[in-house]
């Protein structure tokens, strides 16, 4: 999809130059393209020592074993603390000089507590190699760059909802996320509140990782996926009993 605008009752969906839908009511589905490492050969190891997001932290104990998180937010150092409890040794890399502007102090503190967390910086991941699975990073920093061992990668730099192509009229957040239902506040212009998913355009519902303060994780989306069906249900009854209204 390129393109959404409402005409009349409904919503038109541009879905190529050439090519638009025309539909009562929207689902937006459309995820997160998080930031990747310009490290084409950490391709190779995606899911094999090598993630994006933190959500495989919480699955996988990574026991005995050496982590790098590349990050200097809140999530890394959330990240880090999880990890630290069974990991052997968690190194967390960040390009700048501190943390102090990017992670809370209670995070710093308990890093800093930690017996076997360090933290490098003014550091980069530049090559990585393994057999099956990761097993060694390079890592630059500012005397050059040296080999360590790391079984995980974790790439925890921040990501940017799939939303850039909607229109200004659908409230998003400061992070570019869609804002639904409670969260909406004086934007909505219905008397009626809006259903749970609904943006800020009557008939338009946001799910899963695009939507403001959704938990980002499978489980969330596909239950709020399952969820939203019966919402569009009740808003498309509601058009019918308006139809059936204006009608008498
Ligand atoms: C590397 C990685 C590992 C993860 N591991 C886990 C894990 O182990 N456990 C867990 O619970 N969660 C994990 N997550 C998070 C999980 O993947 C997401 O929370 C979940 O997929 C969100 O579902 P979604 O449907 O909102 O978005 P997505 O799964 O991102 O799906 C969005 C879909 O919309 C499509 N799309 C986007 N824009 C448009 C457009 N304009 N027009 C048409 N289609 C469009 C995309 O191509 C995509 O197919 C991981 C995420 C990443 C990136």
């Amino acid at each position: 999809m390129t393109g959404l605008r409402s005409r009349d009752a409904g919503h038109v969906l541009a879905i190529s130059e050439e090519m638009e839908v025309s539909a009562s009511s929207v689902i937006l589905a459309m995820g997160i393209e998080y930031r990747r490492l310009h490290v084409p050969v950490l391709d190779r190891f995606l899911n094999a020592g090598v993630f994006y997001g933190s959500s495989q932290a919480d699955s996988q104990p990574f026991a005995g074993q050496r982590v790098v998180i590349v990050g200097a937010g809140n999530s890394a150092g959330q990240a880090a603390i999880h990890l630290s409890r069974y990991a052997e040794h968690v190194t967390i890399i960040c390009r700048g000089r501190g943390l102090a502007s990017s992670m809370s102090q209670y995070l710093r503190d308990e890093l800093d507590a930690r017996g076997n967390v360090a933290v490098r910086f003014g550091t980069e991941v530049v090559d990585a190699a393994g057999e099956q699975s990761l097993e060694r990073l390079a890592l630059r920093g500012e005397s050059g760059a040296e080999w360590v061992s790391a079984q995980a990668l974790f790439v925890l730099i921040g990501g940017h909802p799939r939303a850039d192509w909607l229109p200004p009229s659908l409230l998003r957040d400061e992070g570019g996320y869609v804002v639904t239902d409670d969260s909406i506040g004086s934007a909505w212009r219905l008397e009626r509140a809006p259903l749970m998913f609904e943006t800020s355009v009557p008939g338009i519902f946001a799910v899963g990782d695009v939507r403001s303060r959704s938990v980002k994780r499978v489980a969330a989306a596909v239950g709020e996926g399952s969820v939203v069906v019966h919402q569009v249900h009740r808003y498309l009854e509601s058009l019918t009993a308006q139809v059936a209204f204006a009608e008498r």
